[in-house]
């Protein structure tokens, strides 16, 4: 084992929610070093759409927080140089008890905090022409939403870091004992003050004690990509429809909602089992991100299934149509999530901090909540 380093701060994880820290943790002037296990991250950080989504957080402090996080999110965009698309987000409304809640939203939401606007069928057509004309009674706009991709992202912040913030970075880097002032890796050792630790779906290596009282889950999800679309062509705003507004809290401001979600329970029922919605965004490249379903447990089923996908590109293609919607690539990604709490904290022992748990939300959350935990942590 190699002579001890010094840091005043050890993060373990190199998912969004460790660079988070790390960068705020840098710019409050610590001497930072963060491990991520594998040679790059791999984790739900890699995996996402990329969606910066405030229009899904519930009213109150997680909108607060999601709203905070995109500004430091566009602010590290342009330092890490990572192109974002600032395309908001469109859901598009084709049955009546859509039309009611998108319409109720609308009414209700900007005295909440949500900025949005109701359209009527020919404006939706006119921010997109992938949308099915037949049917369409209009859409909720909003214009926040923002699209990154997410391998860019953790391929340039720990650059920005490493250069700008002098951080030491160590992928390769399992960690296997944490005890302020000692952290350490099968290959080194440091003397820190504190750590944070952001390991993701990894509850058990660790802290078992503490995770396995904690109520943590892990939730899958199946995704998929096309090839890139023609050239010149935008979908512009990230689509949502019925489906999304019934798995949104943010819609649960409006009383309209059971009936929807009855409506959806009665006619698609296989829809609820597996926790699909039909999201699409569009990468730098030009491809389209499709997905996703839910499948919640300890140990989810490691197995795809053919017709999860089937329902999700069936839904899609219900109300879009696109000049090729061949599916080049597929993957499940995993997050972790607490069936009552937005993110999970405990301090396992002094001076150790560990965040994980931000379920489906934590590319729109991480930058606020590293925010609000380390003010607290550092003081
Ligand atoms: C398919 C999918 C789509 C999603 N879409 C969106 C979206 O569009 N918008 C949104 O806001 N959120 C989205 N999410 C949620 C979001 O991706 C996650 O909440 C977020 O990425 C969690 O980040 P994390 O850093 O906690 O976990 P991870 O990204 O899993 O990172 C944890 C890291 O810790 C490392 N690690 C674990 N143990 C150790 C150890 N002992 N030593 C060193 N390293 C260790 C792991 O290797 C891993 O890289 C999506 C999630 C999935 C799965």
């Amino acid at each position: 084992m190699a002579e001890q380093q010094r840091a005043d701060v050890a993060i373990v994880g190199g998912g969004i929610v460790g660079l988070a820290h790390a960068w705020y943790a840098a710019r409050a002037g610590k001497r930072v070093v963060l491990f991520e296990r594998s040679a790059q991250a791999q984790g739900a950080s890699a995996r996402n759409y990329g969606l910066l989504w405030p229009i899904g957080q519930p009213a109150g402090f997680l909108l607060q927080m999601a709203l905070r996080s995109r500004e430091l999110w566009i602010d590290l965009l342009n330092q890490c140089k990572v192109p974002m698309s600032a395309t908001g987000s469109l859901h598009v409304c084709y049955r009546e008890d859509e039309e009611a809640v998108g319409k109720e939203f609308c009414s209700l939401g900007p005295a909440q905090g949500y900025t949005c606007e109701w359209l009527d069928p020919q404006h939706t057509l006119e921010k997109c022409n992938a949308l099915r004309q037949k049917n369409l009674r209009g859409a909720v706009y909003s214009p926040l939403e923002i699209t990154v991709d997410p391998k860019a992202v953790l391929a340039e912040a720990p650059r920005l870091l490493k250069e700008r913030y002098r951080m030491e970075i160590r992928y390769s880097s399992p960690v296997r004992r944490v005890e302020p002032p000692v952290v350490e890796t099968s290959s080194e050792a440091w003397r820190v003050d504190s750590a944070i630790v952001c390991a993701g779906t990894d509850f058990e290596t660790l802290f078992p004690g503490e995770f396995k009282t904690s109520g943590l889950l892990r939730c899958k999800q199946q995704m998929m990509r096309t090839a890139p679309q023609p050239d010149n062509w935008k979908l512009g705003p990230a689509l949502a429809a019925g489906l999304s507004m019934r798995f949104n809290p943010s819609f649960q401001i409006c009383p309209s909602l059971e009936g929807l979600k009855k409506r959806i329970a009665s006619e698609m029922p296989k829809y609820d089992k597996w926790g699909i919605h039909a999201l699409v965004s569009q990468t730098p490249r030009g491809e389209l991100t499709i997905g996703d379903s839910h499948e919640y447990g300890q140990n989810t089923d490691f197995y795809d299934k053919a017709e999860i996908d089937d329902l999700i590109l069936d839904y899609l293609d219900s109300y879009t149509s696109f000049n090729d919607r061949t599916i080049a690539q597929r993957w499940q990604g995993e997050y972790a999530y607490h069936p009552e709490k937005p993110f999970f904290l405990a301090t396992p022992m002094k001076g150790v901090l560990a965040i994980t748990g931000v379920g489906g939300a934590g590319m729109t959350l991480s930058l606020g909540l590293a925010e609000r935990i380390c003010k607290r942590f550092f003081e």
